[in-house]
């Protein structure tokens, strides 16, 4: 691709595609969205990088604060990777323990830690593991099963002593866009605290996808005062485009964060000006009325469009959409897990991709990443869309 303006991208050779990958998440209010575009540039003019904080962290961050009240302290990083290792070193300092809990299937960047037994890339690759990864750091990783309260805690009662945190992605995006099931957040929390161990959300993907905020503020999920967590990693959309992450917790865990507390955190390009102007600038366009509901309004037309076009074709497609994200399953059963997201069709995934790229839709290259709606899609797009699953549900049936 040379070039991507709203929801299209355009190839080397001038084809056009309707995008869905929306950069694997960040791209949010479409590609080049004037107003982001314009902070950019204001950004670059005024110096990207100077090595002091600035006002625009402190706007940033507050931003991030009263959309994710569990975020009393905010600090910058370089990418969601970044974040979530941070957080990770942070409870380790806070408990003073070493083990961290995860579940399968969940994506939390590529720090040797969390590549043990991991999501997203790697399992579409079918290697669950990376090279390179100690065995040593390997042992310190406990994953469970995603919605499953009882394995979390018959791993507590063998590890908890020893555990430092349970890291979570609260709303699934790296398996398919999975949601919890009743309860499950709430038993997390409860259980991780009642073993001494802090609570993690990695939002890196949900936090302002679902709606202005993030899982942990969604309403869409129940309780939400039982399920804050005591550190959230974000990255992705609060970049509006350009690379950025960020952590935050409460006041007294954040404190562990050097030069207040002992725990070592830093970063040469980390809320440089450019990439906090573009975050707020794609902030300020999300938080205008009305456009997470006109996303979701599209989401909806466009996955009802697929699962008729797939059923007139007799392919099994299971569909999990939560506002206006969602995932397409080839399979015929419900995915709330890892392992049912795994035991779906992959060649019929790869085909549909293929026949989909070749109609000039592009989706994620992946039968466990989601399908994003941005602000700049349109009902035109949506009904090429659907022209186009159509002839690719038909020639993929044949
Ligand atoms: N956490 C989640 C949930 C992610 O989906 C990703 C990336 O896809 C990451 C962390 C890592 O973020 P980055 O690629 O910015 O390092």
């Amino acid at each position: 691709m040379n070039k991507a303006a709203g929801s299209h991208f355009w190839d080397v050779d001038g084809n056009r595609y309707v995008d869905y990958l929306g950069a694997y998440g960040p791209i949010i209010t479409g590609h080049a969205h004037p107003h982001v575009t314009r902070a950019i540039q204001e950004a670059a003019a005024n110096g990207t990088l100077y090595g002091t904080p600035t006002e625009l962290e402190i706007t940033l961050a507050k931003m991030l604060k009263s959309a994710i009240p569990s975020m009393d302290k905010v600090r910058f990083v370089n990418s969601g990777t970044e974040a979530v290792m941070t957080t990770i070193r942070v409870a380790r300092a806070y408990t003073k323990r070493n083990k961290i809990i995860k579940f399968a299937g969940c994506y939390h960047g590529h720090s040797d830690l969390v590549l043990v037994a991991a999501g997203s890339g790697p399992s579409t690759l079918g290697i669950p593991d990376s090279a390179g990864i100690p065995t040593s750091i390997a042992h310190e990783v406990i994953t469970v099963p995603f919605n499953d309260a009882g394995a979390l805690q018959a791993a507590l009662n063998k590890w908890g002593d020893d555990v430092a945190a349970v890291m979570v992605e609260p709303i699934v995006g790296n398996f398919g866009m999975v949601m919890p099931k009743e309860g499950f957040l709430e038993d997390l929390c409860r259980l991780a605290r009642q073993y001494g161990a802090l609570v993690i959300y990695d939002e890196v993907i949900t936090a302002f996808r679902l709606h202005y905020g993030s899982a942990q503020t969604f309403n869409g999920l129940a309780n939400h005062e039982a399920i804050q967590p005591d550190l959230t990693a974000l990255g992705k959309i609060i970049g509006g485009g350009l690379p950025i992450g960020a952590y935050g917790g409460s006041k007294e865990v954040m404190e562990q964060v050097a030069p207040l507390g002992p725990a070592y955190q830093a970063g040469t390009m980390a809320g440089n000006p450019a990439s906090i102007s573009a975050g707020i600038a794609c902030l300020e366009v999300l938080r205008e009325e009305g456009v997470y509901p006109e996303m979701e309004r599209l989401a909806v037309k466009l996955t009802n469009g697929l699962a008729d076009s797939a059923s007139r074709y007799g392919i099994p497609l299971t569909i999990n959409r939560i506002a206006a994200a969602f995932s397409t399953h080839f399979c015929d059963h419900p995915v709330t897990n890892y392992e049912e997201a795994q035991d779906t069709d992959s060649d019929l995934f790869a085909a549909f991709f293929r026949a989909m790229l070749n109609r000039g839709v592009n989706l994620a290259p992946s039968k466990y990443e989601a399908w994003f709606l941005t602000t700049a899609h349109t009902d035109e797009d949506i009904d090429f869309t659907l022209e186009a699953a159509e002839a690719s549900f038909r020639e993929i049936s044949g």
